[in-house]
């Protein structure tokens, strides 16, 4: 069958051809680890077990995982992560961790006809998803943990190449809130819809927009998480205004702003994490790898 997994409907079979994302029909993995840096929400005092896909369907210039978004990762089947499934359940992991995943969706799902895992499925994703895809994964997957990343299609198009980008992002997100209702026990979602913004330096008003759009369209129970976390990487030097971290005063705004918000649970990170500490490093000590 044809590619059309995500908005950029490239329409070609990906046994024969690569279409934007540049992956074939045979997942990638980059790495499979019991990873700590999830939002509370999701993992209490445990760790995500998290399945970090290679390749995306995002061109972010600012990406912090460029090695993995643009890179290679090791080719496996759908029994493997069906295998990985169990793996890392069996090791404690409190959620399986479905990072970058959406160019992988068919191969995901075949993976969890092969074996549901007992703890919550997070569909960990950018955000340029298809409605229709996303109402399909509402049969296999718990929580959608989506990127809202940009108000402004014309800051998608210049920062990550994805026309229509918030037009898709907040219909994929709407699909999934009517379709997977917010189920928590205790502090813990173990059901619905979560969503990240990542605020850009210069960009406050697009922030304050996203912040706008939550406020109107998310349910009081659905988490959102405000992050500062922004260092400027991959690409992000040939653009002077986001070529730099956070200003305290652009954040404080930010927050303030997000003071609207009605959500039961936001989370606000302090921006003193805007420093290349928070670029994933793969190979801390505290990672545990299963793969
Ligand atoms: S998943 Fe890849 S091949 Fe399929 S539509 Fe998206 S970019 Fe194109």
């Amino acid at each position: 069958m044809n590619c059309n997994l995500c908005p950029r409907g490239c329409n070609i079979d990906r046994n024969s051809a690569l279409g934007y994302c540049q992956k074939s029909n045979e997942a990638e993995i980059s790495k499979v680890m019991l990873h700590s840096g999830e939002e509370p929400y999701l993992s209490g005092d445990g760790k995500s077990g998290a399945i970090f896909f290679a390749g995306c369907n995002l061109k972010c210039v600012y990406c912090q995982n460029y090695s993995i978004s643009r890179g290679t990762g090791k080719r496996v089947s759908a029994q493997t992560i069906a295998n990985l499934f169990v793996q890392l359940e069996q090791a404690g992991a409190a959620n399986i961790d479905l990072v970058t995943p959406t160019h992988y969706a068919a191969q995901i799902v075949e993976a969890i006809k092969i074996y549901r895992p007992q703890i919550p499925i997070v569909y960990n994703c950018g955000g340029y998803e298809t409605p229709e895809v996303i109402k399909e994964l509402c049969n296999y997957v718990d929580v959608f943990l989506f990127d809202l990343k940009y108000h402004s299609n014309e800051l998608a198009i210049k920062y990550s190449s994805a026309p229509h980008y918030f037009d898709y992002a907040t219909k994929s997100i709407l699909t999934a809130v009517k379709n997977k209702p917010n189920v928590w026990i205790g502090d813990k979602l173990v059901q619905g819809v979560a969503i990240r913004h990542l605020c850009l330096p210069s960009h406050t008003t697009d922030s304050f927009k996203v912040i706008d759009w939550l406020s109107e369209n998310t349910p009081a129970s659905s988490p959102i998480s405000i992050m500062g976390q922004y260092t400027p990487c991959g690409d992000a030097k040939k653009y002077e205004e986001i070529n730099r971290p956070l200003k305290p005063l652009e954040y404080k705004a930010i927050i303030s702003h997000a003071k609207k918000l009605k959500n039961n649970v936001v989370l606000v990170q302090e921006l003193s994490s805007a420093t290349e500490d928070m670029i994933p490093d793969f190979n801390h000590q505290d990672n545990k790898f299963i793969y």
